[in-house]
């Protein structure tokens, strides 16, 4: 009996050491288990973060004109029609101008496209001067055309800026013996006052200040035309 007991107390003995080993083993790999799912788990935030820090990068690019620096056509399009919603919906004014070089087809053919783009940089970095309150925003809207978005709700107000911006154009003194208008860059401009009140859909009213741009091409350039619609 002693004999059996004695053997009995050894085995309980070893029973209970290799449960204690094997319950440590378990909470070892437990422990090394979840230590990695962490450590993997930090490593996907981080990339995560990274991989979002990116897509605002890539998004702001394909929203900038990579020649000026402004916000190019594509984010206009994103921007225009919420803009005219929300000058709706505030009832306030908003202006939309369009501006236009003069004869820049003759200023590439003679000065060479390097001097163009050396141009176009002057005329946008003026523009960002000329239309400098937090409201203000200005676009390259394509090739050697500007557009702006703006508030202004009376005619001299817009007036006033528009000849600043031909007066600011003309004030960079860039030659331009070829031009029919004037011996150095000049720039036409349309705009438009939209009342809050106007019900046409956003490209209509686009149109129109387009034609806007057009009757100051037409009245022989380097002035500008303003339509309260
Ligand atoms: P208008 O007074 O009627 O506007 O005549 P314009 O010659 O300015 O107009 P047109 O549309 O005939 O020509 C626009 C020119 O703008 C043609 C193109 O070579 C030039 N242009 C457009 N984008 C760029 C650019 O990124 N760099 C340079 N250097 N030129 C450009
Ligand atoms: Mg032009
Ligand atoms: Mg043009």
């Amino acid at each position: 009996r002693k004999k059996f007991l004695s053997l009995y107390d050894g085995a309980v003995y070893k029973l209970g050491i290799m449960l204690g080993l094997i319950i440590l083993a378990v909470l070892l790999i437990s422990y090394s288990v979840f230590a990695s799912i962490q450590s993997d788990q930090t490593r996907l935030e981080v990339a995560t973060k990274k991989l979002k820090r990116l897509n605002k990068k890539l998004e702001n690019v394909s929203y900038t004109d990579s020649l000026t620096s402004m916000h190019n056509r594509r984010y206009f399009n994103l921007v225009y029609e919420r803009e005219l919603k929300r000058a709706k919906r505030t009832h306030s004014h908003i202006t939309f101008m369009m501006l236009d070089i003069d004869h820049f087809k003759q200023f590439n053919d003679h000065y060479g496209h390097q001097d163009g783009d050396t141009a176009l940089k002057a005329v946008a970095n003026t523009l960002k001067t000329t239309f400098n309150r937090p409201d203000d925003a200005v676009y390259r809207l394509g090739g050697e055309e500007f557009g702006v978005l703006f508030s202004a709700n009376n005619e001299e107000g817009v007036e006033e800026i528009s000849q600043k911006v031909l007066d600011n154009i003309e004030a960079l003194d860039i030659k331009h013996e070829y031009s029919s208008v004037s011996n150095h860059l000049t720039i036409s401009i349309g705009a438009g006052i939209i009342d809050s009140t106007n019900t046409q859909s956003a490209d209509k009213l686009y149109v129109e200040v387009d034609s806007a741009l057009y009757e100051a091409k037409d009245s022989g350039r380097n002035s500008y035309e303003i339509l309260t619609i």
